[in-house]
C-alpha cells in the first residue's frame, strides 16, 4: 500500500518547481522536504553552507547501521534564459497533451530529487527495509561550484557510504563514469602609465597572451584518451584587459574551460598552468596569478558492482527495454561526495528526464518516466541493502 498517490507524488513535484531557487534560496527547498518527511515521522537535518543565508543541504535517512547507501539530488536550477521563449510558465508545473511535465527543474532536476524523497516516504511506510541504512541528501549550489556537495564531503556524510544513486537525468540510461570539469581565472598585472611614456608602466596584456600561446602550444602536446570518456579538452573563453586605448593597461585577465579524464585530472591542469606562469614570469617579468575557482573532479568507477547490476536489471524491467550503461561528459556533486572513493565504488546517476532537456527552454519530464523512477526507486534500494553482505 502506497502513502502517496500519483496525484499526491505530482503536486510534491509541481510544488517544488514553484519555489523559484535559481542559483539560491535552495533553504526554502530544503523546508519544504523537512515539512514533508516530518508528516512521515522521518527526521532531517539542515545544514546551511557558510556565509549564505538562503542556502543550505537537507540530509534525512531511514533504517540504520551498515550498509549505507545514499542518495543525492540537488535544489538549485539554473536562470530560465528567456522567459519570452518559454509557452509555458517556468515556474509553474505544466501538463501537456503528450504527458511532458513542464518547468524549470522539471528534468534537471527537481523530479529526480522528488522522486527520491517519495521513495523514502514509502520505504519507511511500507517497513521493507531490513537491513542498512538510505540516506538522503539534497544538495545547494550544483549548478555552479558543487559547495553544498563540498560541504556534505567535508563533514563526513560520505564517509560511511557503499554506494551512491545521483537522480541526475540519464535518459532512462545509466551513468557511471563522468568528466570532471574546472574553471581557472588567469589574471596578469601591470602598472598603468600614459601611452608616450609606457616606460613608467608595465604592460599587463603582454605577459597574458604570451601566457595563452604557451599554454595552447604545451597543451597541443598532451596526447590522452580515455576509452569511457574520450579526451580531455582545454579552451579560453573570455578574456579581458585594459580601459583606454592611450593608457598603458595595469590589468588584464583570460578564464579557461576544461573538461577533465582521470588521466588527466584537474590537478594535471593546474600543474600545467603553473609551469606556464613560471614560464612567463622568467621571461617577460610578468606577475600572472592563477585561480581555480570551480575545480570538479572527473568521476571514474569500473562499474563493476552488484548495485549498478541490480539498477540495470530492475530498469530493463520497468521500462521494457535494454538500458544503456554508459559515460558522460556532464558532471555531477559525485565530482565532491566521492572524493574519497577508487574505481570500485558503486556509483550510478540515474534519474527521470532527458539529459538534453537540463538548461533547456520549455524543459520537461515525461510524467510516466517520473512515476516510473518512484517506483523503481522503491524496490532497488531495500533490495539492494537487505541483499548485501
Ligand atoms: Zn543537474
Amino acid at each position: 500500500m502506497s502513502v502517496l498517490s500519483n496525484e499526491a507524488r505530482v503536486k510534491i513535484l509541481s510544488d517544488i518547481i514553484e519555489i523559484q531557487s535559481v542559483n539560491e534560496k535552495e533553504l526554502d527547498v530544503a523546508h519544504y522536504l523537512q515539512q514533508l518527511f516530518k508528516q512521515y515521522d522521518i527526521q532531517s537535518e539542515i545544514l546551511k553552507l557558510d556565509g549564505e543565508d538562503s542556502r543550505a543541504n537537507l540530509v534525512a535517512e531511514v533504517g540504520n547501521g551498515k550498509p549505507v547507501v545514499g542518495v543525492s539530488g540537488h535544489m538549485d536550477v539554473v536562470t530560465t534564459g528567456d522567459t519570452d521563449q518559454w509557452h509555458y510558465n517556468p515556474f509553474k508545473l505544466t501538463e501537456d497533451n503528450e504527458g511532458k511535465l513542464h518547468g524549470r527543474g522539471s528534468a534537471d532536476m527537481k523530479s529526480g530529487l522528488a522522486a527520491l524523497a517519495i521513495s523514502l516516504i514509502e520505504i519507511k511506510a511500507a517497513g521493507t527495509l531490513n537491513k542498512g541504512t538510505i540516506r538522503f541528501m539534497a544538495t545547494a549550489g550544483e549548478e555552479v561550484t558543487s559547495n553544498g556537495a563540498a560541504l556534505l564531503h567535508d563533514k563526513g556524510y560520505m564517509d560511511d557510504v557503499d554506494a551512491l544513486l545521483i537522480a541526475e537525468p540519464s535518459q532512462d540510461g545509466i551513468v557511471y563514469t563522468h568528466k570532471g570539469t574546472m574553471d581557472i581565472r588567469v589574471t596578469s598585472k601591470g602598472k598603468s602609465a600614459h601611452s608616450s611614456m609606457p616606460e613608467l608602466g608595465f604592460n599587463a596584456i603582454n605577459p597574458l597572451v604570451d601566457f595563452i600561446h604557451y599554454l595552447n602550444a604545451e597543451y597541443n602536446k598532451v596526447d590522452v584518451h580515455s576509452e569511457l570518456l574520450g579526451t580531455p579538452t582545454m579552451n579560453a573563453t573570455v578574456i579581458n584587459g585594459g580601459d583606454q586605448v592611450n593608457s598603458i593597461p595595469e590589468f588584464s585577465e583570460a578564464l579557461f574551460n576544461m573538461r577533465t579524464i582521470p588521466d588527466f585530472d584537474n590537478t594535471k591542469f593546474e600543474a600545467l598552468f603553473n609551469q606556464i606562469k613560471d614560464k612567463v614570469a622568467t621571461e617577460d617579468n610578468g606577475e600572472i596569478t592563477i585561480d581555480p575557482y570551480v575545480n570538479r573532479n572527473p568521476v571514474y568507477t569500473n562499474g563493476n558492482n552488484d548495485f549498478l547490476k541490480l539498477a540495470k536489471s530492475l530498469g530493463d524491467e520497468y521500462f521494457n527495454r535494454d538500458l544503456d550503461v554508459t559515460s558522460s561528459t556532464a558532471t555531477t556533486d559525485a565530482s565532491y561526495l566521492m572524493k574519497d572513493k577508487d574505481e570500485s565504488f558503486a556509483f550510478v546517476m540515474y534519474g527521470p528526464g532527458e539529459t538534453g532537456q537540463a538548461h533547456q527552454v520549455d524543459e520537461y519530464v515525461y510524467k510516466d518516466t517520473y512515476l516510473t523512477f518512484i517506483n523503481l526507486y522503491i524496490q532497488l534500494l531495500p533490495q539492494y541493502l537487505n541483499s548485501a553482505n
